[in-house]
């Protein structure tokens, strides 16, 4: 049986601007489904009140591929098993068509530039042949989602506090954001490699705005981001409806929804470079006992974690290099050689390469 993948659409499309939010697409990410729950009350009432002014595009559960994995009684959903590709990587980046397809057709008006824009990059996306199953999946929810005008992808770390995957340029665009959520870290990149779908749906527009040049006006018009939901267990129906609360504010503040939104809380950090980010990783095997708390604001050196050699009881300490916010880690405790222990947001960019974990 084929999978079935679900989209609820909410507003009117062509009135005002388009948002398109997805849950678990790394299908093992179960925290946001469960905020999508809420959020879908949320419009459908919004919408039966005639105070949806544009359209929203609510796809709950993302990957029915991944969904339906399962190795040896746990759920599996990052990776797709026919290929080991992840679900999140190596989507179309339409931009290299859209260099050549509007080619003398852009001009000094942002408006008519960003309608063209879209146009192509819908044309674009159709344009992809898909090779295999997850490739038709990546299609289909690239193509809901390329010419919005704000994309919310709803993942979750192993362990984490919530946190925020942006480009560099969309830095202010996501700040409310961040702020409403209650963000530990905005985490920024121009480009974090592999082409994830959150990029696959803004890069496009500071790379064609670089390729065609200032007398040819691109703004950042799509405000796509990875919104990570806390950890994988993190599924509690506090924080789902706190959180889709959160999005329901974001979406009244940028005008998307009528009415007023809640007083917008002082956000809990500033936004940091991606390439500021240290992963610490396990020098070897051992029983990772952590020392600091999600959310811990660390110094250089401080001591993160232990690791502990059952048989020997030799243990490591292991210290941060970078100053900033403990802000996820992994949810084993005990680890193999090379294994990722935790990751801190430094303010201070440092790595460069591919930025995000496997
Ligand atoms: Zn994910």
């Amino acid at each position: 049986m084929s999978p079935t993948l679900t989209s609820f659409h909410y507003g009117t499309p062509g009135s005002g601007k388009k948002v398109y939010i997805q849950g678990a697409l790394h299908a093992d990410e179960v925290p946001g489904m469960l905020v999508a729950q809420f959020l879908r009350t949320e419009f459908e009432a919004l919408e039966a009140a005639g105070k949806i002014r544009g359209e929203i595009v609510l796809v709950p559960a993302a990957n029915p591929i991944g969904l339906a994995q399962a190795i040896q009684g746990a759920p599996f959903g990052r990776f797709d098993l026919t290929t080991g590709i992840n679900f999140n990587r190596a989507y179309k980046h339409v931009a290299e068509d859209l260099k050549k397809s509007l080619s003398g057709l852009l001009t000094d008006s942002a408006e008519a530039n960003v309608a063209l824009v879209r146009a192509h990059a819908r044309d674009s996306v159709a344009a992809w042949v898909p090779s295999t199953d997850a490739d038709t999946l990546k299609k289909t929810l690239l193509g809901l989602a390329i010419d919005a005008d704000i994309v919310l992808d709803l993942h979750c770390d192993n362990e984490a506090v919530l946190h925020i995957y942006a480009g560099t340029p969309l830095a202010e665009a996501a700040a409310p954001l961040s702020a409403y959520l209650g963000a530990h870290a905005l985490l920024l990149a121009l480009e974090a490699g592999e082409e994830p779908f959150d990029e696959a749906c803004s890069r496009l527009w500071w790379d064609l705005a670089a390729h065609f040049g200032p007398a040819f006006p691109l703004p950042p018009a799509c405000m796509s981001v990875t919104v990570e939901l806390r950890g994988e267990m993190d599924v509690a129906y506090d924080y789902a409806r706190n959180d889709a609360r959160a999005l329901i504010n974001y979406l009244t503040h940028v005008g998307v929804l009528d009415g007023t939104p809640d007083p917008m809380p002082a956000p809990l950090c500033a936004a940091t470079p991606l390439e500021g980010v240290e992963p610490i990783a396990a020098p070897h095997a051992g029983v990772l006992v952590f020392l600091k708390a999600l959310g811990d604001k660390v110094a250089a050196g401080d001591a993160i974690a232990d690791l502990i050699d059952p048989v020997s009881g030799a243990t490591t300490t292991l210290h941060t290099k970078v100053a900033g916010v403990f802000f996820a880690r992994t949810a084993h405790r005990h680890l193999l050689r090379g294994m990722q222990v935790g990751k801190i947001a430094g303010p201070v960019a440092f790595r460069a390469g591919k930025l995000l974990s496997q």
